[in-house]
């Protein structure tokens, strides 16, 4: 895909999550991994109002090289995508669902999500848990970078996820996926759940390597 079509993609995906309500005012980031660094979306902008011109492009130093300041956030896509190289594309969201499961006090940290369907289990697998941080500390980055050698998507305490995907349209529909099973897992809260069996996931995992 050329570099106009990923830009365009990028403002159709964000529209489409932005419309869903999936992301408010100028919350959420996303990026696309170029050979030579990366584009991402610009600080303070609102996925549902890009503009594919002033998307930020960073060379692999970090450096802007067109396009507006990137998002304040860049250093999560940076640190993930260093653990994970063949991930070409992240989202970063502060969709409520999500946001709502990482403020659970209990949780484990390892995996914060029980396997609740098939399709989660296939499209996230695991779901580690970064203690919090406040904006700006860069021990979160470092937490991050961590994690994600393990697991393509993890969850950011009282903040949000970070998921991973081979390409835009895998990372968004693997973000979307999980915000989905965050609802499933708050609906079910206080309510007597059957998940899937430790066979179940384990079968799957081998059908469906990730
Ligand atoms: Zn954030």
């Amino acid at each position: 895909m050329s570099e106009r079509d990923l830009r365009e993609r990028m403002v159709m995906h964000g529209k489409s999550m932005f419309d869903r309500g999936l992301t408010v005012g100028s919350s959420g980031n996303i990026s696309v991994r170029l050979p030579d660094g990366m584009l991402v979306t610009p600080t303070n902008s609102c996925l549902g109002r890009l503009d594919p011109d002033r998307i930020t492009k960073i060379n692999s130093l970090g450096t802007v090289v067109s396009g507006d300041q990137p998002s304040k956030e860049v250093f999560l896509h940076q640190a993930m995508y260093q653990s994970r190289e063949s991930e070409q594309s992240i989202v970063h969201l502060h969709s409520t669902y999500s946001v709502a499961v990482s403020c659970l006090a209990g949780v484990d940290a390892e995996d914060v999500l029980p396997p609740i369907t098939a399709y989660y289990v296939m499209r996230i697998g695991r779901l580690p848990l970064i203690p919090y941080f406040p904006p700006g500390d860069t021990k979160l980055a470092e937490a991050v970078g961590r994690a994600a050698m393990q697991a393509k998507a993890v969850l950011l305490a009282n903040h949000g996820p970070v998921v991973a995907g081979k390409d835009l349209d895998a990372a968004v529909y693997a973000t979307e996926e999980l915000e989905e099973t965050a609802r499933l897992f708050m609906l079910l809260q206080g309510h007597s759940t059957r998940f899937l069996e430790p066979e179940q996931v384990a079968e799957l995992r081998q059908r469906f390597p990730s």
